[in-house]
């Protein structure tokens, strides 16, 4: 399988971070810098000037008097977790290339495991609603597979009990990866690669897959489906792997939360270039993230 270099997305240095984020203003100032990096913009009128009140920890619009702050809204909302906790459960994110589990985290913060895990969940969210902004086009390789155990009902290949999943990564015209996504699907019905479609490509992508019955109706793209046998697919087999060594390695393969490590995986796949920004870019991810529901 294709070295795929996840090894270089190391973070900012471990000396360089501690003096950087030690007091929770540092903390605040930097999360104000990613979600707004041109200035501050009220989240209800939209006016770009603001009083700082409480120390600083909250901004009130000058126009409407909204108060807000840098973690209202987001997936820190009413977070009683110190931020310089925050930052160091993003730097040890993106620091551990084989992904931190919340015993680690928890381990290592000296904090117990339930807001490691709640944490770790929240930034993987973050994650997630990163990528979702962003559409693959081009040419797309696309397919299913399962996650997870041995069958429990023997079956092999499509027709098993495991998780089933969707997976497609773009790819520039020398054949080089650039964006992954993977989703978590109750069956591989035409109806259900359509929603992927329809939610995660621009029009007209191109998109190579098997001939597989599913994918032959598949609307709004340019299907190129007859080609391809074993051998074909080759990075989104190579990112498929990987993330089986991902699972495996960090989560013994546990299947609850499965979409969330997935989320993460695509994360650090999709930025395995950025090199020592990828601690910036997941704070800035954290930062413009929406709150979670529960
Ligand atoms: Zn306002």
């Amino acid at each position: 399988m294709g070295d795929l270099n996840m090894a270089k997305a190391a973070a900012i240095s471990f000396k360089e971070f501690r003096t950087r984020y030690n007091t929770e203003a540092a903390c605040r100032e930097e999360l104000f810098r990613q979600r707004f990096p041109k200035g501050f913009v009220c989240p209800k009128c939209g006016c770009t000037e603001y009083y700082p009140i409480r120390g600083r920890k909250t901004c009130q619009c000058r126009s409407c008097r909204h108060q807000t702050s840098v973690t209202a809204g987001t997936v820190m909302h009413r977070t009683h977790l110190p931020l310089t906790i925050w930052f160091w459960a993003i730097y040890l994110c993106v620091t551990d290339k084989r992904g931190i589990c919340a015993v680690q985290l928890s381990n290592t913060l000296g904090i117990c495991y339930e807001s490691a895990w709640y944490l770790l969940k929240r930034i993987r969210a973050a994650m997630g609603q990163r990528d979702a902004n962003y559409q693959l086009s081009g040419i797309v390789e696309m397919d299913d597979c399962y996650v997870g155990g041995p069958s429990h009902n023997g079956k092999r290949g499509r027709g098993t009990d495991k998780a089933k999943v969707v997976v497609a990564v773009s790819k520039a015209e020398n054949g080089v990866p650039l964006f992954a996504r993977m989703k978590v699907v109750e069956d591989i019905k035409g109806k259900t690669l359509q929603q992927i479609v329809n939610e995660y490509f621009a029009d007209k992508t191109r998109v190579e897959c098997d001939g597989y019955r599913s994918y032959r109706g598949l609307d709004g793209v340019e299907l190129n489906y007859s080609i391809y046998e074993a051998g074909d697919l080759h990075w989104l087999h190579t990112v498929i792997s990987n993330f089986k060594t991902f699972l495996m390695g960090t989560y013994h393969g546990r299947m609850t939360e499965l979409q969330s490590y997935m989320d993460e995986f695509c994360f650090r796949f999709n930025r395995r270039t950025t090199g020592n920004q990828l601690f910036l870019r997941l704070t800035r991810a954290v930062a413009t993230s929406c709150a979670l529901l529960s």
